[in-house]
């Protein structure tokens, strides 16, 4: 057994700390497949436990009638898990040989662990514009931010003009959220109309702290030590603009936690896992089964990842009882 308390040989790893990783854990925990989570290492953008560690109340998770906050659901999931047995560790796995049985699973730290089955659940990390300003002054923290949540209520943000980039459901979420510190919110999107639900585009329009420049892109972000301003485009006119401000929120999406996967199980051009079968969780390689937001570009919604987890724990299950690829 290595210091991190993985075993030589495991019967399942479930790779990442979502609502489908923990979900995937108390299923095989209860099948006594005595799980081995790696929860992730976390980074700027992402902490172990997706990304629900970086949304306020979350109203749609059934169980809950007042709501829920996120961190305190996926608390519970890890709880609920961890009694049940499951073992687990805060690093990342950054390669896998899934040509080899049992898999070979190498871990951030070095750890080499050897495993019947892995549910692939590392779910999906936010997206950038790509200016070097952006990154730059993201890193520095000066003042730009991928998660309202995680930053928005910090001092320097307080009182000021701040920008929300993106049209769908996180930039509503986002915006809405700032308006409690923001002197105001402006909400930058590329189109004159909104990717996101009804029921947030409305609240957000309604907002009388909110407002919404259309048809803009960002072709530039300014600032030395914090940012000041942005530089936009107006996609139909091809106008250009200042926009001052003193805060900028990222919100035009994520993208599947999966690069390290390489080719070892296909994925789609999107970067999403591949479960070819549907209703299953089976990937390209038979006992790597994958939940949640690394396999699914259409819900992304808390509960389904919990539902796929699921499914993910019974197949590998029903996958080992029926004698796994056959070789020990
Ligand atoms: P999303 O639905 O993919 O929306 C991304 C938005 O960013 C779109 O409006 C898109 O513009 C814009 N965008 C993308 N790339 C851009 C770029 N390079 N420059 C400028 N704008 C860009 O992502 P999301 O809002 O993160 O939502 C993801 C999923 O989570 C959705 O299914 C959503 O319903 C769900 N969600 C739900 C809640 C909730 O229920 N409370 C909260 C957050 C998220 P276009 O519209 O022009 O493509």
């Amino acid at each position: 057994m290595s210091d991190t308390g993985v075993r030589e040989r495991e019967t399942v790893v479930i790779i990442g700390s979502g609502p489908a990783a923990w979900t995937a854990a108390i299923y095989a925990a209860r099948a006594q497949m005595d799980p081995f989570v790696f929860e992730g290492a976390g980074s700027r953008t992402m902490i172990p436990g997706g990304q629900l560690m970086f949304t306020t109340e979350v109203e749609n998770y059934p169980g809950f009638k007042e709501g829920v906050m996120g961190q305190d659901l996926m608390l519970e999931m890890r709880d609920q898990a961890l009694r049940f047995g499951t073992r687990s560790v805060w690093e990342d796995i950054v390669e896998v040989d899934f040509e080899q049985y049992p898999f070979r699973l190498v871990s951030s730290t070095g750890t080499e662990v050897f495993a019947d089955s892995v549910i692939l659940s590392m779910g999906a990390n936010a997206k950038w514009l790509g200016h070097p300003n952006e990154e730059r002054l993201a890193q520095s923290g000066g003042g730009v931010s991928a998660c309202a949540v995680c930053d928005g209520a910090l001092p320097h943000f307080r009182d000021q003009k701040l920008a929300v980039i993106g049209g769908g459901d996180s930039a509503m979420e986002d915006a809405l959220y700032l308006t409690k510190f923001a002197a105001e919110v402006v909400i930058v999107h590329r189109r004159d109309e909104f990717r996101a639900s009804k029921i947030m585009a409305e609240r957000a329009i309604a907002d009388p702290k909110i407002r919404i420049e259309w048809n803009k892109t960002v072709t530039d972000v300014i600032g030395e030590e914090t940012v000041t301003s942005l530089t936009l485009k107006d996609t139909v006119t091809g106008e250009e603009s200042e926009l001052e401000i003193g805060g900028l929120f990222v919100a035009i999406g994520h993208t599947p936690n999966s690069a390290f996967l390489e080719d070892a199980v296909k994925l789609k051009d999107s970067g999403y896992v591949e479960t070819p079968i549907p209703w299953r969780t089976q990937t390209s390689v038979p006992g790597v089964f994958a939940a949640g937001d690394v396999m699914d570009d259409f819900y992304r919604q808390a509960v389904t990842a919990a539902g796929t987890g699921c499914m993910a724990a019974l197949e590998a299950e029903r996958w080992l009882a029926h004698g796994g690829n056959g070789s020990s």
